[in-house]
């Protein structure tokens, strides 16, 4: 037997319910928010992500799926949205365009050590606005990806902040920072040794204890903005302030990706053990220069949906569509009397049940009472010759029986009992 790959997983139909109800969400609040859709290659060239998450960071040093395909082109699996967005905002010139409200939805692939909510096929939402650098822009971000969470129903989250400033003020944080660790150097773990030369403020959020420790006391990279850095951190929080949304500094928040600077931040829910990060973004105003576009400010978040859908099965059941009618049939010609009855109903708008088993009708009633249909029509012989159908209300047990095409012209009767809802 073939088995679906470590680190995948299969969306059933009685799970794929989260799924929707989490998009649908998603979608809702961001159109209000007039960000659009864009859809980019799952796959690029493997340097496009060298270049825009950087050399130094898990995703590329440990995570990525790189291969060579037939043409001995270097391919890599996206193993995150941003990098792909902006290349296309690049080489289809959005820019021209003012200011670009993005968000995309999709798989994710990084080669991870799979666990509850970890994968290496995830699937991701995320959001990029490019072209501004208004804290404005940061904040009304954060305060979309919140609705989301809201809206879904988690309300036990956590918005962690941050500011790493410019490349200028990390430069002399990263010396001051290395100072403080050298001494500590045979205490950190190992993977925070060799970080030490190569991208030291990743030290920052090990997850190893002593290495928190150590980095505790570590000088805070807030003391090493310039003025300008700091204004655009106090107006952000200020801004969150004023839309009421709740937030703690987390000194130690830097994120994984090389071209943040300024605004970092997390949203954590306390309901997840380890894999407890939902979201996670922030500015990034030297990626789109740096993979050769004109200089543009820009900030994006990306939302974990694997660990979103294991919240929302904690808080509800799965919400499975129910027909509005469940169609009974048997015998040759109420058979096929039923098939188009059921089409002429989907056409008007119904949800509509086709029972294809041609079993004895006691065995499809049960299955028209499990379905979990407001009605279910039934079909025989005596039906079929005289064009009617049996209408059986299910909560009630009424029945009727009326001519097809009378059916077909009460739409709104049936309309004002709820069904054809959606
Ligand atoms: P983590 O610290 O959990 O590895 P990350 O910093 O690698 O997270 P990002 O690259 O910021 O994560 O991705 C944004 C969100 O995508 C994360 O907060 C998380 O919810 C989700 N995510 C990241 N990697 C995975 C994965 N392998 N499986 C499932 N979800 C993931
Ligand atoms: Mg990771």
């Amino acid at each position: 037997m073939i088995q679906a790959l470590r680190g995948t997983k299969d969306i059933l139909p009685e799970d794929v319910g989260y799924w929707q109800q989490l998009e649908q969400t998603a979608r809702e609040i961001l159109t209000k928010a007039v960000y659009s859709e864009i859809r980019v290659p799952i796959f690029e060239q493997t340097s496009l992500f060298e270049r825009g998450i950087g050399e130094a960071t898990d995703i590329v040093g440990k995570e990525m799926y790189t291969f060579k395909d037939r043409g001995d082109r270097f391919i890599t699996l996206r193993p995150e949205g941003t990098a792909g967005v902006v290349r296309s905002y690049i080489s289809n010139k959005l820019h021209a365009q003012g200011v670009q409200r993005l968000w995309y939805t999709g798989p994710m692939f990084r080669y991870e050590r799979p666990q509850a909510g970890r994968q290496r096929q995830f699937h991701q939402i995320g959001l990029e606005v490019l072209g501004t650098g208004s804290p404005r822009a940061d904040v009304e971000a954060i305060a979309i990806a919140t609705d989301i969470l809201k809206a879904i129903g988690l309300n036990d989250l956590q918005l962690d902040i941050n500011s790493v400033g410019r490349g200028e003020d990390r430069q002399k944080y990263r010396e001051a920072l290395v100072t403080y660790l050298e001494p500590y150097k045979a205490d950190l773990d190992e993977d925070s040794r060799d970080r030490l030369t190569r991208n030291p403020l990743r030290i920052l959020d090990s997850k190893d204890q002593k290495t928190q420790e150590i980095a505790q006391d570590a000088p805070k990279l807030i003391e090493y903005l310039s003025d300008s850095s700091k204004k655009h951190f106090d107006t952000v929080l200020q801004l969150l302030t004023d839309l009421e949304i709740k937030y703690q500094i987390n000194h130690c928040l830097v994120r994984g990706l090389d071209y943040y600077t300024h605004t970092a931040f997390e949203i954590q829910s306390a309901d997840l053990g380890a894999q407890a990060t939902v979201c996670g973004g922030g500015r990034y105003d030297g990626l789109v220069g740096e993979l050769g576009g004109p200089e543009t400010q820009a900030f994006g978040w990306a939302m974990g949906m694997e660990r979103l859908v294991l919240l929302l099965q904690k808080l509800q059941e799965s919400p499975t569509a129910k027909p509005d009618f469940y169609l009974v049939s048997r015998g040759e010609m109420a058979e096929a009397q039923g098939l188009v009855l059921a089409q002429q109903l989907r056409n008007a708008g119904f949800t509509v049940e086709l029972d294809l088993s041609g079993s004895a009708f006691g065995k499809q009633f049960k299955r028209g009472d499990r379905s979990g249909a407001v009605a279910c029509l039934v079909l025989g012989d005596a039906e079929a010759e005289k064009q009617t159908v049996n209408l059986k209300w299910l909560a009630s047990g009424e029945q009727q029986a009326i001519a097809q095409s009378e059916l077909l012209g009460m739409s709104e009767e049936l309309r004002a009992k709820g069904l054809g809802a959606k």
